[in-house]
């Protein structure tokens, strides 16, 4: 496979699909460049060797073209002014051959938003509510034939491509997997950004040191089964902490008060337990729970067994056994997956357990742990709790990341993978 260490783009164009769907506000400034920043090293590179940026991104979910809320002309500034360079633009992604053929090396253009067109996704557009099933049929067809053309367009820009965008390789969209198919494999490679997710998910999927221990939280058992499920074929310990408790602690026979709980799903509970055991995975559930008696951070509070949460009352955080019940295995870990809160973390009174877990996984990490921590709002809790420089890799994809710990082949690596 090739990479981008190893390649020369001294006088070549470089199509570089990277994620600058950063979040605006109301006067278009950008509140948090990260995504930005991340593809730096990537774009630089390039320019340093001598070749041509063609940069391409997606942002929001523009539903026609153009639509003026979702431009990329909003960031162009920022970007030259963090690449360090005069970054053109193209405010027409499919129009770009005059911009692209005038970039001198060490030059950049910026194409417009990809998503302006639905050739991007492949998703039809504008299909009246009422169509019929052989309406949709036809208009999917039709958009998945000018998506190769739309394609094309993009790859004819450029002597290579490079993927830098991790938080979009869920995604078989044109540019980040389509585009792939019209560059030899030498000529097609992650960025860095990409290359570092890529092996730190190797890293806890594949390569695993142990005890592996992965925690799991956030709100409901539901909505993350499929990764429990792969779990319990790779893990030592599993944590499972946040809302989805309750529905374990009900379906084993506990009260739960008004605490979040999946009635429908009390027999998957059970058969996680089972599946657990049968496996030799060592399942841990909070013991003690903080409940409140109202969702919200003023509520009263008081610490209960968590199978005993009393009617009136909602569980919405680890109690301190459980805090330490957790440390423990966590410090006990070689590797470490952590993914959701121990409980209503935005809520400053209900925060101590995510900040309990964090912190021990910030001492594994000293004592030699290999930890990743990803998807959307683990992300934000250790951000919230500054312990970030302390995990070996935070991710910056949400559901990519979540769907490759479900065992998935993401798109957007299978491309330049093969
Ligand atoms: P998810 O998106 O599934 O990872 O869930 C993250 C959300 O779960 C956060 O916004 C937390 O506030 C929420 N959460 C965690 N524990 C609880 C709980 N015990 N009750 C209600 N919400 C919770």
């Amino acid at each position: 496979m090739q990479t981008i260490d190893n390649f020369n783009f001294a006088g070549k164009k470089a199509f570089v699909r990277v994620d600058f769907n950063v979040p605006l506000d109301e006067n278009f400034n950008i509140t948090d460049d990260t995504r930005i920043r991340a593809a730096m090293p990537t774009l630089k590179k390039i320019l340093a060797d001598g070749g041509m940026l063609i940069i391409a991104s997606h942002m929001g979910r523009p539903k026609k073209n153009p639509d003026p809320k979702y431009s990329l002309k909003h960031i162009l500034a920022h970007v030259s002014e963090v690449l360090g360079v005069d970054v053109k633009f193209a405010d027409d992604c499919q129009k770009a051959q005059d911009i692209v053929a005038s970039l001198k090396p060490g030059e950049a253009v910026l194409l417009e938003n990809l998503r302006f067109y639905a050739e991007e996704e492949g998703k039809p557009r504008g299909l009246a509510d009422d169509a019929s099933d052989e309406e949709k049929k036809a208009a999917k067809k039709a958009i998945k034939e000018s998506q190769k053309e739309f394609t094309k367009v993009l790859a004819s820009y450029a002597d290579c491509y490079v993927n830098d965008a991790f938080g979009t390789a869920h995604r078989a969209h044109a540019s980040t997997a389509l585009i792939a198919d019209y560059f030899d494999a030498d000529h097609k490679m992650f960025g860095y950004l990409m290359e570092k997710e890529v092996k730190a998910v190797d890293k806890v999927m594949n390569d695993i040191k142990r005890p592996f221990t992965a925690i799991m939280g956030g709100s409901k058992v539901s909505t993350k089964i499929e990764i429990i499920e792969n779990l319990l074929t790779k893990v030592d310990n599993l944590i499972l902490a946040g809302g989805m408790t309750y529905t374990f602690m009900k379906a084993m026979g506990g009260t739960v008060g008004t605490s979040i709980c999946e009635e429908d799903k009390l027999d998957l509970a059970l058969d996680i337990m089972k599946k657990a055991k049968e496996n030799g995975v060592n399942l841990v559930l909070a013991v003690d729970t903080k409940v409140g008696d109202a969702f919200s951070n003023d509520a009263n509070t008081k610490i209960v067994p968590s199978k005993e949460i009393p009617d009136g009352w909602e569980g919405m955080d680890i109690g301190p056994k459980s805090e330490e019940l957790f440390a423990n295995v966590i410090k006990g870990s070689k590797t470490i997956l952590w993914n959701g809160p121990t409980g209503v973390f935005e809520f400053d009174n209900f925060s101590h357990g995510s900040r309990a877990v964090g912190e021990a996984i910030v001492e594994a990490t000293k004592n030699g742990a290999f930890s990743l921590v990803g998807g959307g709002d683990s992300v934000a809790c250790v951000n919230k709790f500054g312990l970030a420089s302390g995990v070996s890799y935070v991710s910056t994809g949400g559901g990519a990341l979540l769907e490759a710990i479900e065992g998935k082949v993401l798109p957007g690596i299978a491309a330049i993978k093969g």
